[in-house]
């Protein structure tokens, strides 16, 4: 039988799922674990999981924690000799759980579903995709968790539905609006704060239980890495009891390894409420702009569901109740229904579900950098994948031989404040006045949201195709097997401006 598994890869936590006849099934790990810790610890041997993570208080310069958060970026962790990319690193975290799953079904596993933030940017998804590639999964599809959960959950569901889910996980934070009409998901509206999650819940009572601890005894835990370390345990067991009890004492025994003594701290939900008040309230925008996107009020969803370990926390839950005026679903296991969607998908994808199609839509605005530093939409966030869409555009001085075509995301209106996605450059356009070459920039966005961009000079016919790769590029031999043919060089925010900018022509009707 073909077999092919859901993945969840989270900040915190990765959980496997797959179709066992039509339900989809959490696979433990070798553990006997469901969810494994998303940690790689480099010691003489790198270790992955629960193993990982029970000896990050002895080697913290050694463990690698919320890597997600790093994906699509150029950031690096050195180990002796060796530099691993977030792709590495994860990719290590997917080769556990891929190893795992072939030891507990007792057969080898090839494809997957790997799933995402809502939010997560064409490089993250390009990350992502690769970091799969690398642990030697055939990634058949990256899919929005949040479509994901709503897969988990609407799954036999018949009537026109309207949902909205709410994905508050360690690091991230994303809202979408999904519409299910017998059987098929249109995603409406998604939005975010990818900078916003658990993670940020336990920072503020380290914070908290750090400035106690000075002013009792005079001494700064911030600067123990090991210290630090234990505060963190210390504040997410608090954190995770307070979503069941009214209060908690807080031990850290000798946190700082010698010298300091036992110190117990009592906190109440109410204190822990009060002190955490504005990470909540970062909630609320992001969710009045995928309304706003969709065109849709509170009272117009059906269902809000409830994803991500942090939405354990009682406040999540009564502020959903408060915005929507009705109870929010959160019976299936937060930490395990996206991977459970993503099994979905998989098992939709190798036809082994027939009914549901899912349809997804672009998170964040494409287009280019134009004269004056200006950023011209190409394709608008929330189009519906995949997506194609074309513009003209043309030179801004005489004789003008290239120009450069920097490609980005988002929705400012200056290009720096956009993410930049690349920058090639279309050459040999032959000498005319500005104004008079007719240059054609084309967006291609594929199902899983990876951008391929080309641009044409309509005179001469020369054109150039780049596939958009993420921050670094990928490594010669994944190249091949992406066919990825030019590398875009990544540019920095606040690049130098440059000459020879394409100029927008008018739109034509
Ligand atoms: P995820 O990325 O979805 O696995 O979510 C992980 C986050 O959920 C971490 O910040 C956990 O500390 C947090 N979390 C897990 N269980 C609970 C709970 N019962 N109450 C509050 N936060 C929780």
């Amino acid at each position: 039988m073909v077999r092919a598994i859901g993945i969840d890869l989270g900040t915190t936590y990765t959980v496997v799922a797959v179709m066992e006849g039509d339900q989809p099934l959490i696979v433990p790990n070798a553990e006997g674990q469901r969810l494994t810790p998303s940690v790689v610890a480099f010691t003489e041997e790198v270790l992955v999981g629960e193993t990982a993570r029970q000896q990050a208080v002895a080697n913290p310069g050694g463990t690698i924690f919320s890597i997600k958060r790093r994906m699509g970026s150029p950031y690096k962790v050195k180990q002796g000799e060796r530099e691993y990319n977030p792709q590495k690193v994860s990719a290590l975290i997917l080769e556990k759980v891929k190893r795992d799953t072939e030891d507990y079904l007792g057969e080898k596993v090839e494809r997957a579903v790997i799933t995402v933030p809502a939010y997560f940017s064409d490089g993250q998804r390009q990350a992502t995709k690769e970091a799969g590639i690398m642990a030697g999964l055939d990634v058949m599809r990256i899919i929005n968790e949040p479509t994901a959960a709503a897969l988990a959950y609407g799954l036999n569901e018949e009537d026109e539905r309207t949902i909205l889910v709410w994905d508050l996980g360690g690091g991230t934070f994303d809202v979408s609006i999904l519409q299910i009409e017998k059987g098929i998901f249109q995603v409406r509206a998604v939005s975010g704060d990818s900078w916003l999650g658990g993670d940020d819940y336990d920072r503020r009572l380290m914070e908290y239980l750090a400035d106690q601890h000075r002013e009792t005894y005079g001494m700064d835990l911030s600067k123990d890495m090991k210290a630090w370390q234990r505060l963190r345990e210390a504040a997410e067991k608090g954190k995770i009891t307070l979503s069941d009890s009214m209060s908690t004492s807080i031990q850290m025994p000798f946190v700082d390894g010698n010298t300091s003594p036992h110190t117990s701290t009592t906190l109440t939900r109410e204190e822990f409420q009060r002190l955490t008040r504005d990470l909540l309230e970062r909630m609320i925008p992001p969710t009045r702009q995928a309304l706003a996107d969709a065109d849709l009020e509170p009272q117009d969803i059906h269902r809000a569901i409830l994803v991500g370990g942090a939405t354990r926390m009682p406040a999540v839950s009564q502020l959903a109740r408060q915005l929507f005026g009705k109870e929010p679903y959160q019976n299936l296991n937060p930490d395990e229904v996206v991977a459970m969607g993503a099994a979905i998908q998989a098992g939709m994808l190798l036809g082994l579900i027939e009914r549901t199609i899912l349809l997804d839509v672009l998170p964040l605005s494409l287009g280019v950098e134009t004269q004056g530093g200006l950023f011209t939409r190409i394709i608008h966030r929330n189009t519906p994948l995949p997506a194609s869409e074309g513009r003209l555009f043309t030179t801004a001085a005489d004789n003008q031989g290239a120009v450069d075509i920097h490609v980005l995301q988002g929705e400012a209106a200056l290009a720096v404040d956009n993410l930049s996605l690349g920058l090639f450059q279309l050459q040999d356009i032959p000498p005319l006045p500005r104004g008079a070459p007719r240059i054609q920039v084309a967006f291609d966005v594929d199902v899983d949201g990876i951008v391929h961009v080309s641009a044409t000079d309509l005179l001469t016919e020369n054109s150039i195709d780049v596939k958009v790769l993420s921050a670094k590029g990928l490594p010669a031999e994944l190249a091949s097997l992406t066919g990825a043919s030019t590398q875009f060089t990544p540019t920095a925010g606040g690049r130098e401006h440059s000459t020879s900018l394409l100029s927008p022509l008018p739109l034509q009707q």
